[in-house]
């Protein structure tokens, strides 16, 4: 498709999302780099991003479905691809034909698993505070007392509030995850996520789980960001409008021209995950690159369109205005939305031509 007719485009830079895994690798020279790659690499398109990570060293994928775990096999018959929903009732054969590795969350799973996965490796997904799926530890030293017949191949555990580093709660979770590995001393260890991987080699351990700072993400918030960005949003503009003084822009005329106004309408809105949230009406903060400024948005974002406040700017049809990428960065987009840099990448919509570049 020629840039002449789009509305809208993703561009993904795949040199900078290698250079980003390069970048957390040498954060953790002794552990192993892996990947978090579930909803179709956060978002950016599953096949060039993971083969990409492929091509910078990463083995070792993380994905949420079995499904999604499914397509990434397809993509890379060699990698080590592990399913954090842990494993589904029934679906052994699922899981050992596309060489699945469930991150086993419970006593009723690892049970299942070790009758039916004919000695398949598993990884056990161990609770240290954060409560969501994954093994209480009292359940954990039960199952193990049961001398099942598994094959761990990986002992991981999440944390709560990584991209704080002063948090207390860091220090607690790798407590309780230390008592869980006394458990299962010979076992590798995963415990950091993107942020984990800046807290230093008690965190890092023998494998880390970025997936955020591999896209483009801010793993320290407050501080400058040290990952390269990776994508840019961009969308079409398809008029430029005189807004008189006293006029209104938009359902429910949320924002009037206070002075005589150019409003651009771009061609991307709440169906493209431009968040509704942009709207000036809410947050009131968002903006978008154009005409070499920041130009703020004007009343409600709308389906399929945007319009924006091009005022002080030369603009013209067919020109493309960026959202986030390499003046408006990821986390100020989110943040000017009430959202995180998770929440906007992974709810772009699928109207946008996507563009990778090496
Ligand atoms: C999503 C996820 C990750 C990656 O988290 P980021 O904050 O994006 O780096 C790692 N581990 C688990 C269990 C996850 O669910």
């Amino acid at each position: 498709m020629s840039k002449h007719s789009l509305a809208a485009q993703v561009t993904v830079d795949l040199t900078a999302l290698a250079k980003n895994y390069k970048t957390l690798a040498a954060l953790a020279p002794k552990a192993e780099t892996g990947a978090a790659v579930k909803g179709e690499a956060y978002g950016l398109g599953l096949k060039p991003c993971i083969t990409a990570l492929w091509n910078a060293g990463c083995r070792s994928f993380f994905v949420a479905r079995p499904r999604e775990g499914a397509d990434v096999r397809r993509i890379l018959p060699k990698a080590r691809i592990y399913v954090l929903d842990g494993f589904y009732t029934g679906a052994a054969s699922y899981y050992l034909k596309h060489k699945l590795i469930p991150a086993l969350i419970s006593a009723d799973e690892a049970r299942e698993w070790a009758a039916k996965a004919k000695g398949a490796p598993c990884a056990i997904h161990v609770d240290s505070g954060i409560n969501r799926v994954s093994f209480p530890i009292d359940e954990l030293k039960a199952i193990l007392a049961e001398k099942l017949k598994l094959k761990i191949v990986l002992l991981m555990s999440h944390l709560a509030s990584s991209e704080e580093p002063g948090n207390g709660f860091n220090q607690t979770q790798r407590q309780r995850f230390a008592e869980a590995r006394t458990l299962l001393p010979d076992v590798p260890a995963s415990l950091a996520n993107s942020s984990g991987c800046f807290l230093g080699k008690d965190f890092t351990l023998d494998l880390t789980r970025p997936g955020v700072a591999l896209y483009g993400g801010n793993p320290l918030p407050g501080h400058p960001n040290p990952m390269l960005p990776v994508a840019t949003l961009e969308a079409r503009v398809l008029q430029v409008r005189d807004v008189p003084m006293g006029e209104a822009v938009g359902y429910n005329s949320t924002w009037r021209a206070t002075r005589p106004s150019k409003v651009a309408l771009l061609g991307a809105g709440y169906r493209d995950g431009i968040p509704r949230r942009m709207s000036s009406v809410f947050e009131g903060k968002a903006s978008v690159w154009l005409g070499g400024a920041r130009c703020p948005i004007v009343g409600r974002v709308s389906m399929d369109m945007t319009a924006v406040d091009v005022t002080e700017v030369q603009v013209k049809r067919g020109d493309f205005a960026e959202f986030f990428g390499h003046h408006i960065s990821l986390d100020d987009a989110a943040t000017s939305a009430g959202t995180i840099t998770w929440e906007l990448l992974t709810h772009l919509g699928s109207r946008y031509a996507y563009k990778y570049i090496k």
